[in-house]
């Protein structure tokens, strides 16, 4: 099929492009466009036939829920059944880089959520993204513009790669900010809210917000039963078709060494460093390139799936050294926990 694209730049919107992306949602179109945590697929959310066009142009199989984007706090109440108290605790987040899954009200098809009683709704801070919904005139179902179980599309040239051809509108709106999905929260567990899926939004902060809140193990890459509470997490996801190998976090002299001796197993190898690290490894001939570093874990976020996508089919093996399950560190390493073949 023809995919038009549209580019946009989020600082200076203008009207008649997004306007025509909107009118295509209106006519049960695909849409992809740029949000602060990654590249979205979208279509009408209150329309089973727009949102089939989504599962079909990723491949992704059809019991994985997509998350309902909005671009107002009323929507909330449209959507789903929440009290008043509790929307005013969500409020503090909204717009951003967060997930609530909440009681499903009827008027939400059952094709977006899985045929679950609830909905992952998300209110987005990107620009495009919030006026396209707007001028939609209807919630927005949309999941990672990616194929199914690649890693998401954080830069304009992934999407292309990923879907032109495969969707009717490609919104190019520059680099996201953040590079890792949406912290999802579920708040229909009872009395404490499950953190299904770490993002952005740290649960120190969710703490701040909610009291208490709880972590299934699952989060940090420990495999139990109760996995099957997060839909999407029973897939390999976040995988280029290079192997990864993963190195945890650890005090730089063991991790650099546990680095080099997995390195020379290879003849093809690329090392993916932190900055502090980058100076041994270039001393040492060692085939590197710098993802982040010690002091800044949301420039590491921000690189992660521009260089697992870089890299693939580059190299034989890549190499990433881990970071600190701290701060939106949790999210960074529950995607290379995900996207690698062996952990170190
Ligand atoms: P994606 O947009 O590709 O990042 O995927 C959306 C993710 O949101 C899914 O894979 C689930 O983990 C989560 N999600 C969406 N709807 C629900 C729901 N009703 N209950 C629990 N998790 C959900
Ligand atoms: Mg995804």
């Amino acid at each position: 099929m023809e995919t038009i694209i549209l580019e946009i730049d989020p600082l200076n919107i203008e009207e008649e492009k997004i306007k025509k992306a909107a009118q295509a949602i209106k006519e049960n179109k695909t849409v992809v466009f740029p949000t602060e945590t990654v590249y979205g697929l979208g279509a009408n959310g209150f329309s089973e036939n727009a949102v089939r066009k989504i599962f079909e142009a990723k491949g992704r199989p059809f019991d994985n829920p997509l998350i309902l984007h909005v671009a107002n706090i009323k929507s909330f109440l449209e959507f789903s059944y929440i009290s008043y108290s509790l929307l005013e605790k969500i409020e503090r987040l909204l717009p951003g880089p967060v997930t609530f899954v909440l009681r499903k009200k009827e008027i939400i098809p059952n094709i977006v959520t899985a045929g679950k009683n609830t909905v992952a709704i998300r209110m987005p801070a990107h620009p495009i993204a919030l006026k396209l919904i707007e001028y939609a005139g209807v919630p927005i179902a949309a999941p990672s513009a990616n194929i199914s179980g690649k890693p998401s599309s954080t830069l304009s040239e992934h999407v292309i790669h990923d879907l032109k051809g495969k969707v009717d509108y490609i919104i190019i709106g520059g680099k996201v900010e953040f590079g890792v999905e949406s912290t999802v929260i579920d708040l229909t567990q009872g009395k404490v809210p499950v953190l299904l899926r770490p993002g952005p939004i740290p649960p120190e902060k969710l703490k701040e917000i909610f009291g208490d809140i709880e972590i299934p193990k699952f989060v940090y890459g420990i495999v139990e039963a109760d996995y099957i509470k997060a839909p999407g997490m029973r897939y390999k996801h976040y995988s280029p078709n290079t192997p990864v190998i993963l190195i945890e976090h650890d005090e730089k002299e063991n991790m650099v060494n546990k680095v080099v001796d997995e390195y020379q197993k290879y003849s093809n190898a690329i090392v993916l460093c932190l900055r502090e690290h980058s100076l041994f490894y270039k001393e040492k001939n060692i085939n590197y390139d710098i993802i982040g570093s010690e002091d800044n874990y949301y420039e590491f976020a921000a690189k992660l799936f521009e260089m697992l996508r870089k890299y693939d089919e580059k190299v034989e093996v890549m190499i990433v050294e881990g970071i600190e399950d701290k701060g939106i560190g949790i999210a960074v390493m529950n995607r290379l926990r995900k996207a690698s073949e062996k952990t170190v």
